[in-house]
Parts: structure tokens; sequence; C-alpha cells
């Protein structure tokens, strides 16, 4: 059992306690995932403003223009972030979720992150959605006419063209070790808008906070005539290029006509449609009322976690941000909602305590119920 010796120290033992005891009475228990639980994990966080991939590099390589243009350059990326992804280990946040949902029939993770590491944690499958897909899923670029799709494929690299010494040559080659590439906020916002589509209303209007849309100013090439910052930047000048055929990148086994593609969401396009309906029938008017929604790594106050965080919230949970950003306290509804500030793998373990170190309490639930 947790108490306030063993409480982390930035958390407040009485709103701990609140949360435990909401957390034990929930059957309907909703997770929204952004990228601050895997870099507790090392992978970048895509929102700062100083690496290598500028916003018009971007456009470039997480785009279907940029892919249209040069995918041997989208295919060097996305071979450097699942070499990174595959390096990295999932974390104490990753685990404990996962066994929330084994012992919690009722919770559902809803993720915008692509690095797989929800998955090798051993979440189930099943109460797991992959918003923006997954870096291991590939797909043929002919989606109509031929439609393979490949789940899983951790091959590092695909293609002996896409090795390492060779993508990082030409890709990132300038790049600096200690300060690993931080791409695309301009691409998350871009994703954030195309969610809003599918989601509430309410949201629409709001987009980002002035603190999110501070690295796309900073990053974009339209400079300060670009109010809002959320809107593409043009493509860069100075162009990127892989020198790659098409010879060289993954070739589609059905089809054997066209290349693959990373199976992820890219600037542009709208989530995969099973996804998006899958997630919508979640907050449908005849389920069953939500007891929680937990955020975690991520901003309630951003899309896309806006949304699912204030469709939760009509369903009637309570909400618990956890992130090493203070900000969201700010809105937050005295006695409803909770904001646990720090590091996810410290704080998401602590919080789900009761369940995960005591199953027991769950089969007894589930057989009274
Ligand atoms: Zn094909």
């Amino acid at each position: 059992m947790s108490g306030p010796d063993s409480t982390p120290p930035s958390l407040d033992p009485a709103e701990v306690a609140d949360f435990h005891n909401t957390l034990k009475r929930s059957k309907r228990i909703i997770a929204i995932l952004g990228a601050g639980i895997s870099a507790s994990s090392g992978l970048a966080t895509f929102r700062g403003t100083n690496g290598l991939w500028k916003a018009q590099d971007v456009m470039q390589v997480a785009t279907p223009a940029g892919f249209r243009h040069d995918p041997g350059l989208v295919w060097q990326f996305y071979t450097f972030r699942r070499h990174e992804a595959l390096k990295a280990k999932p974390n104490a946040a990753h685990y404990a979720l996962a066994e929330l949902a084994r012992q919690v029939p009722g919770f559902v993770t809803l993720t915008q992150n692509v690095d797989n590491l929800s998955p090798r944690a051993g979440h189930p499958e099943g109460q797991l959605k992959q918003l923006h897909g997954n870096l291991f899923h590939l797909r043929c670029v002919d989606e109509v006419g031929c439609g393979y799709v490949e789940e899983g494929n951790l091959k590092d690299p695909l293609t002996p063209a896409l090795g390492t010494a060779k993508g990082e040559a030409s890709v990132l080659g300038h790049i600096d070790r200690d300060n690993k590439p931080k791409a695309s906020p301009l691409l998350l916002a871009g994703l954030a808008r195309k969610n809003a589509r599918i989601l509430g209303d309410k949201y629409k209007e709001d987009g980002p906070s002035a603190v999110d849309l501070t690295p796309l100013k900073v990053t974009s090439t339209a400079g300060s005539e670009q109010e809002s910052g959320v809107r593409p930047a043009p493509m860069s000048d100075i162009r990127l290029s892989s020198g790659l055929a098409k010879d060289d990148l993954p070739q589609c086994p059905k089809c054997t006509a066209n290349i693959l593609r990373p199976s992820v969401v890219w600037f542009g396009e709208a989530l995969a449609e099973n996804t998006a309906v899958e997630a919508d029938a979640l907050f449908k008017e005849d389920t069953d009322p939500i007891d929680l929604c937990l955020v975690i790594g991520t901003s309630s106050k951003v899309w896309p976690a806006a949304g699912f965080a204030e469709r939760a919230r009509k369903k009637g949970a309570r909400i618990a941000t956890i992130n090493i950003d203070a900000a969201d306290a700010k809105n937050m509804r005295p006695g409803k909602d909770w904001v646990f500030v720090g590091d996810a793998t410290v704080v998401v373990p602590e919080l789900l305590k009761p369940i995960t170190s005591d199953s027991k309490l769950w089969k007894e639930k589930a057989a009274s119920a």
C-alpha cells in the first residue's frame, strides 16, 4: 500500500489518496499517451526548438508530398526513428499501464506515440489504440489497388541501402551527437488539426496554447507573418537529398510493383479509419459512463488529447494529468481534476499502485459485478 512515506516528494499525499480512492472504484478508464511518456525512455519529444529536424525538413520527411518527392529521404528519417525506438526500452509507466489493462477490462489506452513501447511492455492489444500508427508497421503505397499491410517488422535496417552508415551520412551527417533530432512540432500541430475533425466541436476553435505555438514560430520559415503558426511551412529552398533509388527501398512483396511506406500518420493525413472509429466508439452516448481519464505525457489542453479528455469529461470522468509541465494546473476543476507534475516513470506507477500491486482487489470486484 502507498502512504505518505512512499509518495514521491513532488506529489501531494492527499491528492494521491483521493486519486487512489477513485481509481479503486473505476470500471471504465481511458488513458491518453503523448510523447512525454517515451521521453523517459530516451526518445526525443519532438517539441524542442534546436534539433536537426526544423520545420522545412519535416515537410520533406513526414508528408505525402515529401514521400513523392524523395521516398529515400523519408525512409532514411524513419530508419533512424525505428533504430532509436528499437534501442529504447519500455519504462515503468508503460509497464504499469499494461498491468492496469490486464486488471481492468474496461481500461483502454489511446496513444499518440508510434514507438511501439506500449506493445513491447505487454499492453493487451485489444485495449490499445495507436492513433498515429506504428513505426514497425508497413504498407504498400498503392493502398487501393494492392492494399498490402505488414505489422511488426523489426528488421533494422529494412534494406542494405538504408543501413545506418549511409543514412546517417547523407541525412544526419551534421547532427550534434549530444543533441538528438527533435522533429516536428509542425507535424504534431497539423495532426492535431486533422484529429480535431473527428472529435468534439468545442475545441476546434481553441487550438493550441501560446506556449505550444512558441516552438512553431521559432522554426517556421514563414516567420512572423504566419500568424497562427500552425500552417505548414513551405518547402525549404535547401532540399535534403537521399540519393537513393526506388530499388534501394522496401519493396511490396504482394504487387511487386510498388514500394512500402511506414504505416504512420503523416502531416496532412487523417487517422486510419478503423482507428478513428474504434476511438470514437469509446465515447458514444449509449456506452457506460467513463469514471477516470489519465492524460500522460501531453497537455490535456492541446489537441488531440484535449478532444478525448473533453469527451471523457462529458461522460462523467475525472481527469488526471500527469506531465512534467505544470501549465495544465491553471484550468483544472477543483475537486474534479488532478494535475500530477513529475516524471511519468515515477508518477504513473505510484498512482496505479493500488491496482497493479494488489490484483486481488480487482478479481473480487469482477466477481461481484
Ligand atoms: Zn503492393
